[in-house]
């Protein structure tokens, strides 16, 4: 067998999910195989990129041992609450088991109706496609927890937006598409049975020290809490804007996932929004901290029947393990500042260093990649990036209190520069470049596409002969809305 299914989310009662077969397109062609992820899920990439695997990648064949349904989840969007969403557009195939030991869901996106579709038509347009495919691989080079990318195909079929454009799949890979909005559809249908064969299932699947906790809903509150405040501090620090931060798109993993109208920013600017839905910058840079807490407020309030007997100490619990999440977070975030300023000892007035660093980017308009980037080389003279990016004037004071504070450790310069390279990538998926490789790819060129993928996949090296996917938008290449397009 090509893929060595071993699926447990079937063994949950039939009322998680309906079993649905991806429906098959005209004309499916290859765009892409990932071969160091087909490699960790022990999946031969040729074989994924023969004839048969093409069309197990575009849903026309469902490959042995797939067990192929669509799950059902609610969700708050944009604040509003929506009692069932489930995968409209999506197929799980099945799990596989890596050779890292973890489970891994294989989810086909762009599949065809489902029970779920409402009113859509369960297709993908490539775009889309090609954009969860460059950034979400992006985040995972970057160290990121994310949802992963094995593979794309064109469909041959045309999909109908706001315009006629083709078709594609998407193989999505994720230690599980398991989202807040799963436990909150169970919860808001009185299912408390099922609300606590989700907890257990979660519990074993994501939190295995938590395997003997007393009160697992407890357990399982927390440890989310803990996972989704490292991962809203890690997108703060490289600067990605998430896009639609909707309770369903929140993973109990702790993974991102849901690479819509996502985009990491070019120049610093905390109030940045790039999706053309979010009319109320609802999902702005800045409140992404504060919406992941909202995000988990809801999580918390469905939990809460699972608690204690009594409403009074399930809603105090409840209230304790969020009112961990700001604390944790500052922690982390600070943690990831400090490191991207080449600090390795925490200071009382780091977090006043970071903050007026900020602001001097945000009043000075400066890249938020290459200055840190750019920061990190300062200690070893000329570097290439000096040509894409240099400090103004305006910085000189602020860089004397950074030399003085770097001054306080022991690493020596050489040694600084390569923990900050290391930290702080010369590439990321720059939106202009996306949308650029997107355009192509829709006249029939992978070839940017191909190139951007391959440069992310090493972010932290800076390559000279790719010095033009470092550099940030001229101002008429600056995308200034970025459409889900689902
Ligand atoms: P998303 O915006 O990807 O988070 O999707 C929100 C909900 O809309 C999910 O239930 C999706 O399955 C559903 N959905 C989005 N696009 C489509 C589509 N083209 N066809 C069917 N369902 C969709
Ligand atoms: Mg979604």
């Amino acid at each position: 067998m090509p893929m060595q299914f071993d699926n447990s989310f079937v063994q949950l009662p039939e009322r998680f999910y309906v079993r649905q077969s991806p429906v098959p397109v005209s004309n499916p062609e290859l765009i892409r195989v990932n071969h160091s992820l087909a490699d960790l899920l022990g999946i031969d990439a040729a074989w994924l990129e023969s004839d048969e695997g093409v069309n197990v990648i575009a849903g026309n064949k469902v490959p042995e041992g797939a067990d192929p349904i669509a799950t059902v989840y609610a969700g708050h969007q944009f604040g509003g609450w929506n009692p069932r969403l489930g995968d409209g557009r999506a197929i799980l195939l099945g799990e596989v088991i890596g050779k890292d030991g973890e489970r891994y869901d294989i989810q086909l996106k762009g599949s065809g109706l489902t029970p779920f579709s409402r009113s859509g038509d369960g297709r993908a347009p490539l775009g889309p496609v090609l954009r969860e495919y460059l950034v979400s691989e992006a985040m995972a080079a970057l160290g990121i927890p994310t949802s992963r990318s094995l593979a794309a195909v064109t469909s041959g079929e045309a999909v109908y937006r706001e315009q006629k454009l083709a078709g594609g799949v998407l193989v999505r890979v994720a230690k599980s598409h398991i989202r807040i909005g799963t436990l909150q559809y169970f919860a808001s249908v009185g299912d408390i049975e099922g609300l606590k064969l989700l907890v257990e299932h979660v519990i074993a699947r994501h939190y295995t020290s938590e395997s003997n906790a007393e009160n697992p809903a407890l357990a399982l509150l927390r440890q989310v809490v803990h996972r989704q405040a490292a991962l809203v501090a890690r997108w703060q620090a490289a600067g990605f804007i998430h896009g639609v931060m909707n309770t369903d798109n929140m993973l109990l993993s702790g993974e991102t996932i849901d690479f819509g109208p996502c985009a990491f920013m070019d120049a610093y600017d905390s109030a940045a929004v790039y999706s053309s839905i979010d009319h109320g910058g609802r999902y702005a840079y800045r409140n992404q901290p504060a919406i992941a807490h909202w995000n988990l407020a809801c999580l918390a309030q469905t939990l809460v029947p699972l608690l204690a007997d009594d409403e009074d100490s399930a809603t105090a619990m409840a209230q304790d393990a969020l009112g961990e999440f700001p604390d944790l977070f500052l922690e982390a975030y600070f943690d990831a500042l400090r490191a991207k300023l080449g600090l390795t000892t925490a200071g009382e007035d780091d977090a006043t260093l970071v903050q007026d660093f900020l602001d001097l980017l945000e009043s000075n308009r400066c890249d938020f990649t290459l200055a840190f980037r750019r920061l990190g080389e300062l200690t070893v003279g000329a570097s290439e990036v000096e040509k894409l990016f240099d400090f103004p004037e305006s910085f000189a004071p602020w860089l004397q209190r950074w030399r003085a504070r770097c001054a306080q450790e022991s690493l020596g310069d050489a040694q600084r520069h390569s923990c900050m390279i290391s930290v702080n990538p010369a590439f990321i998926p720059r939106n202009h470049l996306v949308e650029d490789a997107i355009a192509q790819a829709y006249a029939g060129d992978f070839a940017l596409f191909h190139r951007l993928n391959e440069r992310l996949s090493n972010p932290f090296a800076f390559e000279p002969a790719d010095a033009v996917l470092a550099t940030p938008p001229r101002p008429d290449q600056v995308v200034q809305q970025t459409f889900c397009g689902t």
